[in-house]
């Protein structure tokens, strides 16, 4: 298996952003990337730029929705107009353009300190059909943060891993709860990139360079061949592992999540994330992560069924289920802070003799 990290959901000047497409591809691929997903708002004026730069496949999808109900649509070539309303429409015409739809940033949450408290969240449930949710936001987690501003501002200069609580629990909850319901939904992490300029007569200063935020939360995509040369085939294989759920998020800011892997096996055949079996015995579950001394965490429909603070777990499961991991990496003094998390694997019920 090889794995490639990617960052996705990052605005660039064709929207609110600041960087123009071959600017982020150069950020991009000194931040040690394999992959960007360009999401301007209601836009595509980036797809003719989509390519190979240097190392760094550039592809270009878009935000739907500007009032609430934000919807990042990947993989096609088709502009969806917007619908604040009604995300169920954008979805199935998403869909219906053969494009994959993620819902992102659910629970984003203002703060008076940005745009009087303005937040973003998606308020319109129950939704069908879209294909996965945006499961952790870097700028949405920073935006939603409503501590006193002094202790913000010693998390902004000082300590800036100590801001990120992972993804809101809630949210969690509701993934797991679409999936033990039988709609395959697929985590990503995004960064909402916009390495917005703030000026201030002679005062100016980035906040959060695409450099520095293409560092902090990433989607990694497990493939079973090296990643393509050639543009399409790399396209290809990037919304195709996206697509299977064959990923995972990583806060690579703590420590770069790359050598983790999570895959079950059973009767010689391997299964990645996303991969679907029926239950029998036999089945093991092996899961194995970088870092020093981290805290494996194994869950099955939303529940913790097992935990090891070491690199690796490996596990039989004794029915059917949907599981998948989080790890957690433990700082220098100890503490345990979010890191990764994959996606499920499906072990269906045994499948009926008739
Ligand atoms: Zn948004
Ligand atoms: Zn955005």
């Amino acid at each position: 298996m090889f794995t490639y990290p990617g960052n996705i959901h990052i605005h660039s000047c064709f929207s609110d952003g600041s960087g123009n497409l071959g600017q982020i591809a150069a950020d991009a691929s000194t931040a040690g990337l394999s992959y960007v997903i360009i999401c301007d708002h209601e836009t595509l004026a980036g797809f003719p730029e989509e390519a190979i730069y240097n190392d760094v496949v550039l592809l270009v999808g878009s935000e739907i929705n500007s009032k609430h109900n934000h919807y990042l649509a990947l993989a096609s070539d088709q502009q969806v107009d917007s619908d604040d309303d009604n995300p169920q429409r954008v979805i199935d015409q998403v869909r219906e353009a053969g494009g994959l739809g993620f819902i992102a940033h659910p629970f984003d949450r203002g703060t008076k300190y940005i745009e009087k408290g303005k937040a973003y969240p998606w308020n319109c449930w129950p939704v069908f059909n879209f294909h996965g949710i945006e499961i952790w936001n870097f700028s949405s987690h920073w935006r939603g943060l409503r501590q006193p501003l002094f202790q913000i501002l010693y998390w902004f200069f000082i300590n800036r891993n100590a801001a990120m609580k992972g993804p809101p629990r809630r949210l969690l909850r509701l993934w797991d709860c679409y999936n033990i319901h039988g709609h395959r939904t697929v985590g990503i992490g995004g960064s909402d990139a916009h390495a917005y300029l703030y000026r201030s007569g002679f005062f100016h200063i980035t906040i959060f360079t695409y450099r520095y935020t293409f560092k902090t939360i990433n989607t990694y995509i497990v493939l079973k061949e090296e990643l393509k040369r050639d543009f399409t085939g790399a396209k290809k294989q990037i919304t195709g592992a996206l697509h299977d759920g064959c990923c995972y998020i990583s806060f690579d800011s703590l420590h770069p999540g790359k050598d983790f892997s999570y895959y079950a096996s059973t009767g010689g055949k391997v299964f990645c994330m996303g991969g679907e079996m029926h239950y029998h015995e036999g089945i093991t579950l092996h899961i194995k992560t970088p870092g020093r001394r981290p805290l494996i965490r194994l869950i099955k429909n939303g529940k913790l069924i097992s935990e090891n603070a070491g690199v690796t777990l490996e596990y039989n499961p004794t029915g059917p289920g949907v599981y998948r991991v989080e790890v957690y990496h433990r700082t220098g003094i100890g503490r345990l802070r979010p890191w990764i998390y994959s996606n499920p694997i499906y072990i269906k019920p045994t499948a009926k003799v008739k």
